[in-house]
């Protein structure tokens, strides 16, 4: 008989042959203490290690293990879709294999999941053991992508959090490649909270995120959910230009009424400032286009349901209405 599973665990593993015992063992120490049925579904990001082995090796002795082997190293958002499109639970936690996020969290999201919460995101309030030029970038960055958005997507977050099952599908129903799943979530709303957390050092080994691959997952945020980096150069570009025009005038006028001399070099100067303001606002009129064909290419919804509700009104004939004042 089938039983039915509350809780998936998804982890995304790469080369993580020194932390995954430890994980296995943390991790299912925690999910017994909840006394509801939980499955791991672990995904294998084209590990070059021992990961494999080791994984399935855990998983021939544990039936609750779900393992996803990938062909070859897809990345570690790509690692948390396929984990999410696997996930048969009620309630789905994405958790990192190194233990920096602290599985006993786990109790406290799924708490918030039971007060009637859909996304319970754990929110770094410290980052420890991780180097300078990490603590740094990730502080800017999340700034950055602040100020470039309209979708709030949480500073100081990562993708460890609990989501609703009605969330996942909804996440599993976008059809958009380049993803940055949390600010996807983020954009699907729904009612969300945070938890908070002090992140912890890795159990063991090296980070797998490389500065290549951080570079990359700073794009998808970027380029997912702002085209301000692309349609800004309507608004340099006007600018220049208003500026180049301006000075033309005030020029010509200058040297009509006699005050100066005509000079090529100021004209030239002029000149280019106004071939740069034509440049620079065409750049960003394409960029206006570019942004929407982008858009529409996602294929993104237009809005997401969370539920319908329809309260059918109690209505009475006229007879009705009399017998029950005649009653009263
Ligand atoms: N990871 C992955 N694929 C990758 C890189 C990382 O599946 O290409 C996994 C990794 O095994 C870990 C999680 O993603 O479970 C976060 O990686 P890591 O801890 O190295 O990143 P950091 O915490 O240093 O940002
Ligand atoms: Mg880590």
């Amino acid at each position: 008989m089938k039983t039915h599973t509350v809780y998936s665990i998804v982890v995304p593993l790469y080369n993580e042959e020194l932390v995954i015992d430890e994980m296995y063992k943390r991790i299912t120490a925690i999910m017994d203490q909840t006394g509801e049925t939980y499955e791991l579904v672990w995904v294998n990001d084209g590990s070059k290690d021992a990961t494999r082995e080791m994984a399935e090796a855990l998983c021939r002795k544990d039936s609750r293990i779900e393992l996803i082997n990938f062909s070859r190293n897809f990345g570690h958002q790509q690692a948390i879709t396929a984990g999410m499109e696997a996930a048969k639970g009620d309630a789905i936690v994405v958790i990192d294999a190194d233990l920096q996020d602290p599985p006993e969290l786990i109790l406290s999201m799924i708490e918030k999941w039971k007060e009637g919460y859909d996304v319970v995101y754990a929110k770094r309030s410290k980052r420890e053991g991780e180097s300078f030029f990490k603590k740094l970038t990730a502080k800017t960055f999340y700034r950055f992508l602040d100020h470039l958005t309209s979708v709030e997507i949480p500073k100081d977050t990562g993708d460890f959090r609990l989501i609703d099952r009605k969330v996942c599908d909804a996440l599993n129903a976008l059809p958009e490649k380049n993803r940055y799943v949390r600010g996807l979530i983020s954009w699907l709303g729904f009612k969300q909270t945070a938890v908070e957390f002090v992140r912890q050092e890795r159990f063991d080994g090296e980070t797998k995120y490389t500065l290549k691959k951080m570079i990359k997952l700073a794009f998808d945020g970027i380029t997912s959910f702002s085209f301000k980096p692309i349609t800004c150069f309507t608004l340099i570009g006007g600018v220049i230009l208003t500026a180049g025009l301006i000075a033309f005038l005030a020029d010509g006028i200058s040297i009509g009424l006699g005050f100066i001399e005509f000079s090529g070099i100021t004209m030239i100067a002029i000149m280019m400032m106004i071939l740069f303001g034509i440049t620079y606002t065409a750049f960003g009129i394409m960029g206006q286009y570019i942004s929407r064909i982008l858009d529409e290419s996602r294929k993104r919804p237009n809005y997401v349901i969370d539920e319908k509700i329809h309260c059918e009104a109690q209505t009475y004939t006229l007879s009705e209405q009399l017998n029950k004042k005649t009653a009263i």
